[in-house]
């Protein structure tokens, strides 16, 4: 069973990305500069947004963090983001999720110019990673995907189970590991024995957001799994909590022929993925 170092792949992209942005810069371009808005104080969405904006700093990035109390209306956040989409100074644009309750985030991410929308969250982004035309990955499948042709794993001709079809995860990885030449199947709460699916996956990828749900009975024999879960759960660390993937990876790595672990597998590819459309948002123009 061989590790997927999220981590280590990450740091190694994190170099190249730094080398072209010098590179990018000696020509006479500006720095890319991701901007950020965050609303509220909810602690994993802090940490969030400070773990991208150190990100920006490392691979010689500019960055700015926009932060709103969470009292803002949904018109105040949107005329912020329109303000952004036309400030010529900043090329990418993320809105952390979740939002307070009273605000759409659909309508604030569709808000969001497709050509500054580094989350690949759009309708026209998707619309045309489905065609497999370039665009704005989104950043978790786009990490997933680069983690994926780092081990040099073949996708041709596999079976790939998706558990989850979320807009930011299932789905997206779905269309990604079909443009992949994988034969794709995507379940979800309301699949019958899933079991049935997953144990015929070459390739099994887990967004479902429940902690150890995939178990190794559920694992074909050498297959290669991705841990997308993240949940906190509470410990007696001084953090007051750990991240536990969705992946019961004591006993599925005994199955397992590769696997990604939580922490250190696709959180920093995500991150990555993150940077690399912020370097593209400035090469397109
Ligand atoms: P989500 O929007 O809550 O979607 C979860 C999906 O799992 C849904 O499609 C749901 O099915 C499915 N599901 C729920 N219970 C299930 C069950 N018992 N059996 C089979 N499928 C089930 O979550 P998400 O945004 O995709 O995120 C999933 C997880 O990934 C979360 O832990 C999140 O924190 C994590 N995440 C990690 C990263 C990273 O960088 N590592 C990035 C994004 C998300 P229905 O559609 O039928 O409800």
């Amino acid at each position: 069973m061989q590790i997927l170092n999220g981590n280590e792949v990450a740091k190694q992209i994190k170099l190249e990305i730094k080398a072209e942005v010098e590179q990018l810069v000696a020509n006479g371009s500006k720095k890319p500069h991701l901007a950020a808005i965050l609303v509220g104080n909810d602690g994993a969405s802090m940490t969030y947004v400070a773990a991208k904006a150190k990100d920006c700093e490392q691979v010689g990035f500019d960055s700015t963090v926009l932060r709103f109390d969470a009292s803002i209306t949904e018109a105040e956040l949107l005329s912020e983001v329109e303000k952004i989409n036309n400030n010529p100074e900043i090329d990418g644009l993320i809105v952390q999720l979740p939002l307070p309750k009273h605000i759409n985030e659909k309508k604030v991410t569709e808000t969001i110019k497709w050509q500054k929308d580094v989350d690949g969250f759009h309708p026209y982004n998707v619309g045309l990673m489905f065609k497999g035309l370039p665009c704005y990955l989104p950043a978790t499948p786009f990490g997933i995907i680069k983690l994926l042709e780092h081990y040099n794993i073949e996708t041709t001709g596999k079976n790939c189970v998706v558990i989850g079809r979320s807009d930011i995860v299932g789905k997206p990885m779905s269309a990604l590991m079909l443009n992949k030449n994988c034969t794709v199947t995507i379940c979800h709460s309301k699949t019958v024995v899933i079991n049935s699916f997953t144990q015929k996956a070459d390739i099994l990828i887990a967004a479902v957001g429940i902690p150890n749900y995939v178990k190794a009975e559920m694992v074909k024999q050498g297959a290669v799994v991705i841990d997308v879960g993240i949940t906190r759960v509470d410990d007696s660390s001084e953090k007051g909590y750990k991240l536990v993937g969705d992946v019961d990876f004591e006993n599925v790595s005994k199955v397992a022929g590769y696997i990604t672990p939580v922490p250190g597998g696709v959180g920093p590819m995500t991150r990555v993925g993150l940077l690399l459309n912020t370097l593209l948002a400035v090469k397109a123009k």
